[in-house]
């Protein structure tokens, strides 16, 4: 029997310790998925915000000392085993102890070119002292991993990259270059130089054996001008290592049969119905007859928030409640709020709150997720799964996952939704009016989130996805 191959998934962000988004649901549910074939282990900063008593996280007699620019940075190494897999965490007080994992929502941290490079040399250590065949890094707070790897001739450890959303890509000014101890000599534009500035995720895309994202309709959209974030060029030049595979959801922790967060479990249509009640009730809007549309996420120019706000001023006086929960720019923040004033079917709130969500999904007709772009989401698999019909822009992993009703080949991996190809206030109000019609049609509604609730959207099979690229980097 061959041994199995041992991993080390590297992530800035892991759920439960800590989630900002999506790469901390990924970070969390694949490395499970993948854990039934090889052995898989998984690294991440201990931040201050994460809770060690709660999940027995214990210091390890192991730490060592990073130099960097002739500075020494104390590193500390802590572990737990969660749901029979593996954590290590990465501590050193300039790396972890931040309100926020990144910055505020208005801005970065002026230090986290020197925080994630702490995080990367810290990684490069652990990989030099446990033998790890591969490691998976992601998005740009690890990206630096693969070019610090190169530097090692005695380390044999191959890499994949993944690109989460390429809008968030790590870039500095050229000056802290010396201070984060990289050579001047990575400066070029097949390396870190970005418009004369140093950009993490290009090391990703540069050195890892092979680089891939999250849906494949957004591996082909980061080719083109329109979504390729300045690095469209780039990642042409490294087009014969880019793959796309779509991200899935753990269904076990996103099951409405078994949520604990629910107050009525369900796994039919009519015992869906009692959530409705129940969380009208709980954010004191009347009408459970009328449809309910939510919102969740992130407030940004990216999930179609000006859109949405446009919106909002016409649903205010149409028959149907909608529910918004998220955080993010003020802007929106002030905009959303005073709508949400004006209107008494409009529930808003701030914050992050996971349980929230859940009673969300369980509770709403619809969700609206008018993204300007979404490399996946994940939005849209956890509200069908829920039976909740999706509402969406045909953009990147939405067009992956969600299928015109009209076209609907009831495919196992794509729900049914209604999808609109270009986004305007024009668009997604006629969208939203077509939701309230369907809401309408009892029995072709209640067919569409059967569906919906049958799909599969399990990591399964893009965890074996996984797996054949890691054989493929393993295997040269
Ligand atoms: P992102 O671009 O933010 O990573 P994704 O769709 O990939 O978006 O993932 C979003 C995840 O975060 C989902 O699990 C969603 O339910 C959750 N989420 C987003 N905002 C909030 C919030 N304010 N409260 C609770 N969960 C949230």
């Amino acid at each position: 029997m061959k041994a199995k191959k041992n991993i080390l998934f590297v992530a800035s962000e892991v759920f439960p310790f800590a989630k900002s988004g999506g790469l901390a649901d990924v970070a969390y549910a694949l490395p499970k998925a993948l854990s039934e074939h090889m052995n898989v282990d998984v690294v991440m900063p201990l931040y201050r915000s994460i809770d060690r008593k709660k999940y027995n996280i214990q210091k390890l007699p192991k730490g060592f000392q990073i130099h960097i620019d002739a500075q020494e940075y104390e590193v500390t190494l802590y572990q737990c085993t969660y749901n029979a897999m593996q954590y290590y965490f990465i501590y050193s007080p300039i790396l972890c102890d931040k309100e926020f994992l990144y910055g505020t929502p208005e801005s970065g941290y002026d230090d986290n070119a020197l925080r994630f490079c702490i995080f990367s040399h810290a990684v490069v250590m652990i990989l030099k002292d446990k033998k790890y065949d591969l490691a998976h890094l992601n998005d740009w707070q690890s990206a630096l991993v693969a070019l610090l790897l190169k530097e090692q001739n005695s380390l044999k450890t191959k890499t994949l990259y993944t690109i989460h959303n390429l809008a968030y890509q790590g870039v500095f000014e050229k000056d802290v270059l010396p201070q984060i101890g990289i050579s001047e000599e990575f400066f070029h534009m097949d390396a870190l130089e970005f418009f004369d500035q140093v950009n993490f995720m290009k090391a990703g895309i540069a050195f890892a054996d092979l680089v891939t994202t999250v849906s494949p309709t957004y591996a082909k959209e980061i080719l083109t001008q329109e979504f390729g974030c300045g690095l469209d060029g780039f990642l042409r030049h490294h087009r014969s290592k880019l793959v796309g595979v779509i991200n899935g959801i753990d269904t076990e922790f996103f099951s409405p049969s078994s949520d604990r967060a629910l107050r009525y479990p369900y796994s039919n249509v009519t015992r869906k119905a009692l959530n409705k009640n129940e969380y009208l009730k709980e954010i004191q809007l009347k009408g459970q007859k009328k449809p309910l549309f939510i919102f969740i996420g992130r407030f940004t120019w990216q999930k179609g928030v000006e859109t949405l706000v446009e919106v909002l001023e016409e649903l205010g006086s149409m028959k149907c409640n909608i529910s918004i929960l998220g955080d993010g720019e003020m802007k929106y923040h002030s905009a959303l709020k005073r709508i949400a004033s004006e209107y008494k079917n409009i529930n808003l709130q701030f914050g992050y709150d996971e349980s929230l969500s859940h009673r969300m999904y369980a509770a709403a007709d619809f969700l609206l997720m008018p993204s300007v772009f979404e490399p996946c989401g994940l939005n849209q698999m956890i509200a069908m799964h829920y039976g909740t019909t999706p509402v969406v822009h045909k953009v990147g992993g939405l067009s992956d996952t969600v299928e015109v009703i009209e076209s609907c080949q009831r495919d196992k991996r794509k729900g049914c939704g209604i999808v609109f190809d270009v986004l305007s206030k024009q668009t997604l109000l006629k969208s939203i009016q077509k939701a309230i019609a369907l809401y309408s049609d009892r029995s072709k509604h209640t067919e569409i989130i059967k569906h919906n609730m049958k799909c599969d959207f399990s990591w399964q099979s893009s965890a074996m996805e996984y797996e054949k690229l890691y054989k493929r980097v393993l295997n040269g």
